[in-house]
């Protein structure tokens, strides 16, 4: 079997299983413990950033989105509040989906709006203005991550919008120490990407690097590139 093969195959399982009860809580409001509820705040700074950025263009509702590894819904809930009209979402965990369309269709009924689908986003067709991954690269080597953005480049008319963990010199060594002392939850390998890396590869698809930002807490980590399609 292929690393990559095989790193799908236990990313999906974790997501199906201890990783579903991990992130479902991690992603949602009730009680977590410290380092959790550190994450929850930096992952939700990741998704609001998004969504500033989407409502500063003023035609959310003109714009097809893709939101590819879409986890419980937590970055396409907020857009469909903020008027997104055309969502499709997806996600390699059905688990993950499940909990998404359960929390969307609380808020909004059944919406034509906002589509959740299970399927590894390098299966994902179709054409969408806006494609977005967030916090999905980290689960796949760069190699991989090549892969998996050249994909979600094909599907994109305008711009991508990607998040990584950024190999940096105090990530590196933070991360040895967490493997050193591996907690229960660390089911999953963590991999890391060097920003230049993922610059280059939007660039060989034919995208130029647009907005920027970068996230830290404690515990979490991300770095957000906004890349427009080259005409
Ligand atoms: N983007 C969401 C979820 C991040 S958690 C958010 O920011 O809230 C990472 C998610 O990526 C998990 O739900 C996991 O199941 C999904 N994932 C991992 N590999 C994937 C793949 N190859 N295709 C689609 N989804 C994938």
């Amino acid at each position: 079997m292929t690393s990559s093969l095989n790193d799908k195959t236990i990313v999906k399982d974790y997501f199906n299983a201890k990783g579903f009860d991990r992130w479902r809580r991690i992603y949602g409001d009730g009680d977590v413990n410290k380092v959790q509820a550190d994450i929850r705040v930096g992952h939700q700074q990741t998704i609001d950033k998004v969504v500033a950025w989407l409502k500063a263009d003023q035609n959310l509702n003109l714009r097809s989105i893709c939101d590819a590894g879409c986890g419980v819904g937590s970055l396409s809930i907020p857009l469909k509040e903020a008027g997104a009209r055309s969502i499709y979402a997806s996600d390699i965990s059905e688990k993950m989906v499940g909990e998404a369309q359960a929390r969307a269709n609380k808020l909004f009924g059944n919406t034509p709006d906002l589509k959740f689908e299970t399927r590894d986003l390098e299966s994902i067709s179709g054409k969408y203005n806006t494609v977005i991954c967030l916090d999905v690269l980290i689960h796949y080597p760069t190699e991989d991550a090549a892969k998996m953005i050249a994909h979600l480049a094909s599907l994109s008319e305008d711009r991508l919008i990607l998040s990584f963990a950024p190999k940096t010199f105090w990530l590196t060594i933070l991360k040895k120490i967490g493997e050193f002392f591996p907690g229960p939850s660390k089911t999953t390998r963590a991999y890391q990407h060097k920003e230049l890396d993922i610059r280059q590869i939007l660039i060989d698809n034919g995208f130029a690097i647009a907005r920027t930002e970068m996230t830290s807490t404690r515990f979490y980590y991300s770095r957000l590139l906004e890349a427009v399609r080259l005409r």
